[in-house]
């Protein structure tokens, strides 16, 4: 892989690997951009097939998360680790520390915090060697509740945007998916009066759950989620959910959900989405909510603080919403145009010396 040709092509500061001989900790941190802030981004555990592999993950990751926390109005920076290993083998308390260890290495121009296949449990174990880590047990807590939160104030944006009315009451919604995120977000629609909200669900256990707790929704079949005739389809699962398949099934004019990458193919799907006179709320801008929360950490925790910048995401939509009309894009490219002026403009407007 030619590293340097890559950084240079998408303006990356660093890229840094590691590794402990005593615990075979091996790790790759990279920072992307730093301009609001030190760059924040989790730690992935993954059993990559090689360095490649590894490397591309971590650049590629690492830039999404300068663009979600730009767009989210956070003075934060893009990073994100990767460690190369076997999640049922490697973990342990020396593997984390020594991973906080490298972490402290960077003083401060990165920030940890959990991602994939490692815990909160595990960062105290991080914490324990460097001050740069977020999201630890009894401090912001679960991000779950509150990125589902974020997102039920996209969706009432999406409905303003298209119905010029942001009231749920009265309004139909298919969730995809009742995990961590998709649970909490049924149950903030139903407190809201929706009139109707079915889910798809492959976990048995999940599917008990909601249809326990919350009888008047109803269950479909995965495959029939995205046919159904409702206002909202929001993807609350894995990536990909909109792609050359789905898209001519969809009849919502809205996609607003909690998941990641939900367009397989950004540029492709995007546009697909706008042709079809379909509302996407751009996935990182509306899912920001875990990221907003944790950052308060960094703050002195305030939860009444971190709820209310979140419910910002409202606002924020609305303005990516106006954006693509007025550059007549697709709502995910607009997202990223708002994020980088941000970042522009932040360099610029810092440009005059100031003395503190
Ligand atoms: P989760 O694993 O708890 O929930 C996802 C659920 O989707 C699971 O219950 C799974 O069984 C179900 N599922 C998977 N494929 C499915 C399919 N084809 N049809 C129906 N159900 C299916 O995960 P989560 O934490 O709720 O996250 C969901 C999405 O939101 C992910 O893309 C994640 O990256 C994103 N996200 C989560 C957070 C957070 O705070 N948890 C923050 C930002 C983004």
């Amino acid at each position: 892989m030619k590293k340097f040709e890559y950084m240079e092509k998408h303006g990356y500061e660093q890229l840094v690997f590691f590794h402990d001989k005593t615990t075979g900790l091996k790790g790759i941190t990279c920072i992307h951009n730093t301009t609001l802030g030190p760059a924040l981004g989790g730690t992935r555990l993954w059993e990559y097939e090689n360095e490649d592999d590894a490397t591309l993950d971590v650049l590629r990751l690492a830039r999404g998360m300068t663009y979600k926390a730009a767009a989210a109005g956070l003075n934060l920076g893009g990073g994100k680790t990767v460690l190369i290993g076997d999640a049922t083998k490697v973990k342990n308390e020396a593997y984390f520390r020594a991973l906080g260890r490298y972490v402290q290495t960077l003083n401060g121009r990165y920030i940890t915090a959990e991602d994939v296949n490692t815990s909160t449990k595990d960062m105290d174990f991080v914490n324990m060697e460097t001050d740069h880590v977020v999201g630890l047990e009894g401090k912001s807590g679960n991000p779950s509740p509150i990125t589902a939160l974020g997102a039920f104030h996209g969706i009432r944006a999406s409905l303003k945007d298209v119905y010029d009315d942001d009231s749920i009451e009265g309004r139909t919604f298919a969730v995809q998916g009742a995990g961590q995120t998709g649970y909490y977000l049924i149950g903030y629609l139903l407190e809201a009066k929706a009139k109707k909200v079915y889910f798809t669900e492959i976990n048995d256990k999940h599917i008990e759950k909601v249809k326990k707790e919350y009888p008047e929704v109803e269950f479909v079949k995965p495959d029939d989620i995205f046919s159904l005739e409702v206002d909202v389809f929001a993807p609350c699962a894995l990536g990909a959910a909109i792609n050359d398949k789905t898209i001519p099934m969809i009849k919502a004019p809205i996609i607003a959900g909690t998941a990641n990458n939900v367009l397989e193919d950004e540029e492709k799907h995007g546009t697909m989405l706008k042709e079809n006179k379909i509302l996407y709320a751009p996935d990182f801008v509306i899912n920001a909510g875990g990221l907003i929360n944790v950052y308060h950490e960094l703050q002195g925790y305030n939860r009444d603080k971190a709820i209310r910048e979140v419910e910002r995401i409202y606002d924020r939509l609305l303005d990516i919403y106006e954006i693509a009309r007025e550059n007549d894009t697709h709502t995910q490219q607009a997202a990223k145009l708002f994020a980088k002026k941000r970042i522009e403009t932040i360099t610029q407007m810092r440009s005059n010396y100031v003395k503190r």
